[in-house]
């Protein structure tokens, strides 16, 4: 089976580097709020060209927490999009606060042109969680511009975008706070749950701080309503130690290894996503849209040939039956959404793909006849 995402591989490749991180933190008897953690948040900063880095619970944590200390809470509109993993809307909803959908672009971004009209018209609207989805960027100076002309408090859902950039410059710089997942299957994943909040502004890194741990300040002494989120230094230590220095090496392999989709894949049923221009993906996903009405046939001739793909995402959020009779707004039809959710299947794009692999997923693409 060529896997969506090869752990095995990982754990022998990695396996030297992990035991001896796992080593060090027994060793230090320590296994919350220690050093591992602050040096990890140091060396991910420092990764990400950002003055902060705080290391949380997961990356729905990060979202919430971010969106919390920004002053989001319940009534607030949160102008966001309707192709996510379904943790970009959760943590609006946790908050009590109104997620507001606005329609995707053909490379199932959220539609920063929509943005734009809505919020000429809509100055109720003061918080934006955009999703670099895929692992695609979105143009970050529109972003930065929509935050200053509209006042916008911004959290950049960076969960798939680690290492991506737009015409230079890194995911997560146009927005006050990024947040970040360590999820395992995220290009940088640790091994269980975990995620972190990133920012250049010093006092929002403080307030986060204090939030994931319990909203306190000092020892016993609690000055807000927090959150128990914190990345524990096992989870620190093991993405510090083996997958941080790795993650260029990855992602370099991960740009190579969809260079060559984008240019060997040919099949008039199926249209690889690709990446917008200015937009330098770091490949979390390798998207394609199936002609209407064949995902399922596509589907199965994958699985058929022992490819495990997966789907981004079948069900757009405002569909969801979570979302029934929960404040929420949809603009427009969602019609760009939709149909990613009907027609989006992901190919796999994994760091540990063989050539040989890579070669039978070209070739069981190319063969397919819906
Ligand atoms: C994975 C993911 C999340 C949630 O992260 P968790 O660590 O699983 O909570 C949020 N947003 C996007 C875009 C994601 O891909």
């Amino acid at each position: 089976m060529i896997q969506a995402n090869d752990f095995v591989r990982q754990w022998r490749e990695t396996q030297e580097d992990l035991e001896q991180a796992f080593h060090r933190v027994l060793e230090s008897g320590r296994y919350i709020l220690g050093d591992e953690l602050r040096t990890f948040e140091v060396q991910l900063a420092e990764y990400w060209s950002m003055r902060h880095a705080a290391g949380v619970a997961s990356g729905l944590d990060a979202l919430e927490i971010s969106l919390r200390i920004l002053g989001c809470g319940r009534g607030d509109k949160v102008l966001t999009t309707p192709l996510s993993a379904f943790a970009t809307t959760l943590a609006i909803l946790k908050l009590g606060a109104e997620p507001v959908f606005v329609d995707t672009d053909d490379f199932g971004l959220l539609d920063l042109h929509l943005c734009r009209r809505l919020l000429e018209r809509r100055p109720d609207i003061r918080f934006f969680v955009p999703v670099h989805l895929y692992g695609n960027c979105l143009n970050l100076g529109e972003l930065r511009r929509l935050r200053d002309e509209f006042s916008l408090n911004v959290v950049e859902d960076c969960a798939q975008a680690i290492g991506a950039s737009f015409a230079g410059e890194g995911a997560g710089t146009a927005g006050q706070l990024a947040a970040l997942s360590f999820y395992p299957t995220k290009n940088l994943g640790a091994l269980g749950d975990g995620g972190a909040i990133l920012t250049n502004d010093a006092k929002l890194d403080g307030m986060a701080r204090v939030s994931r741990d319990y909203g306190q300040a000092s020892k016993y002494n609690h000055e807000v309503i927090g959150y128990n989120s914190r990345l524990d230094e096992l989870q620190a230590a093991l993405l510090r130690s083996a997958f941080l220095p790795r993650l260029p090496a990855w992602s370099t392999r991960r740009r190579a290894i969809a260079e060559r989709y984008l240019e060997t894949i040919r099949n008039p049923g199926l249209r690889c996503v690709g990446r917008p221009s200015g937009s330098d993906s770091c490949w979390h996903l390798f998207p394609v849209l199936v002609e209407a009405g064949r995902k399922e046939s596509f589907l199965e001739h994958l699985k058929a040939n022992n490819i495990a793909a997966g789907e981004h995402y079948p069900v757009a959020i405002p569909d969801q039956k979570a979302l029934l009779g929960v404040p929420h707004e949809v603009v427009g039809d969602c019609a760009q959404a939709r149909r990613f959710a009907r027609c989006e299947v992901s190919l796999p794009v994994h760091p540990y793909l063989t050539e040989d692999e890579i070669q039978t997923v070209v070739e069981t693409c190319n063969r397919w006849r819906g």
